[in-house]
């Protein structure tokens, strides 16, 4: 198959073209670097299936492929609380251009979405039927609202012209490749973990997330782009191994054997009390499972924020 990835050169995409070169298929591989990192593609610069193309998902794209897997946008709140707009149109009019490209070639269509359409949810765990809890004027509101968006696009094409799509909303996930300027919980607290500076939880600490190791993750959007199945479905993919951001802290001061103090400090705004997804559709449509722990996650970053330059 030939894939088209927007967001290639990202934290998921680069892992996710990766995977899909290692499994026979050509990868066109498009992204502004606003927050991709050529870095992270650098393994696959020169092979003959995979190809690099400089440019913003949201101009118009004349491209022939056999799937388009639309995951440019920034991720990280810090990223795109800075990034509002370029957030926006990315998932808005990203969204669309990228549409286009699939509907054109009459071919699947696969979104990253997030577990941010819940919002602050009021259920827990969230499963697809969950209509979320957003508010849609508050700093999260440009990732949240614009995916949503992309999301309701999306459905519409389904209705209007039998587009072929399956909707991912991938959950708090981590692995190498995350920048050390990310601003995510994971590469924040093993950084400064690694350097003996305080680790810094946010508000008490008893916000709640669950972790998904990118390989697993991977493995779900390979499962999605490949099963029929999965064709029409919304799909939850993350871990559901729940924990406190405290416990998150006190985990990663014991891998690294950090003496590092912790500190407290104001929760940012909106920030989702609870965060845990309910994982049976990923299960059974995709015959999907995490495998890889938390432990043994967090072990593989610390070794490669320890090997890679700052
Ligand atoms: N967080 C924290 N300290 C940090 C960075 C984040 O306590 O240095 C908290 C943040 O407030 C949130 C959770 O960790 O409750 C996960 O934040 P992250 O930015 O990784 O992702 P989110 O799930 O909020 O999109």
């Amino acid at each position: 198959m030939r894939i088209l990835v927007t967001g290639g050169a990202g934290f998921i995409g680069s892992h996710l073209c990766d995977r899909l070169v290692a499994e026979g298929h050509d990868v066109v591989c498009l992204d502004n670097l606003c927050t991709g990192d050529l870095r992270n593609i650098e393994g696959l610069q020169g092979d003959p299936h995979f190809r690099f193309v400089l440019a913003d998902a949201t101009a118009p794209i004349n491209l022939e492929v056999d799937t388009v897997a639309h995951l440019a946008s920034p991720a990280s709140p810090v990223d795109y609380s800075r990034l509002a707009v370029e957030t926006m149109l990315v998932n808005s009019l990203g969204t669309y251009q990228a549409l286009e490209v699939a509907r054109k070639n009459g071919v699947r269509f696969l979104m990253a979405s997030t577990s941010e359409v819940y919002g602050d949810p009021l259920e827990a765990p969230q499963g697809e039927d969950y209509h979320g809890n957003v508010n849609p004027v508050g700093p999260r509101a440009c990732y949240d609202e614009a995916k949503r968006f992309a999301e309701a696009l999306i459905s519409s094409y389904q209705r209007i012209y039998g587009q072929q799509a399956v909707i991912l909303r991938i959950f708090n996930t981590f692995g190498p490749r995350m920048r050390r300027e990310d601003g995510r919980v994971v590469p924040n607290f093993i950084l400064q973990a690694i350097a003996g500076e305080p680790l810094t939880v946010y508000g008490d600490g008893t916000q709640t997330r669950s972790f998904c190791y990118v390989d697993d993750l991977v493995e779900g959007i390979y499962r999605a782009l490949t099963v029929d199945a999965a064709l029409g479905e919304v799909i939850n993919l993350g871990n559901d191994g729940e924990m406190t951001i405290l416990a998150l802290a006190e985990k990663v001061k014991e891998i690294t054997g950090s003496h590092s103090e912790i500190t407290y400090m104001s929760l940012p705004e909106d920030d989702p009390q609870r965060r845990q997804p309910k994982l049976d559709k990923a299960r059974t449509i995709l015959k999907w499972e995490p495998k890889i722990g938390l432990e043994d996650g967090l072990r593989r970053v610390v070794e490669w924020f320890q090997e890679s330059p700052a």
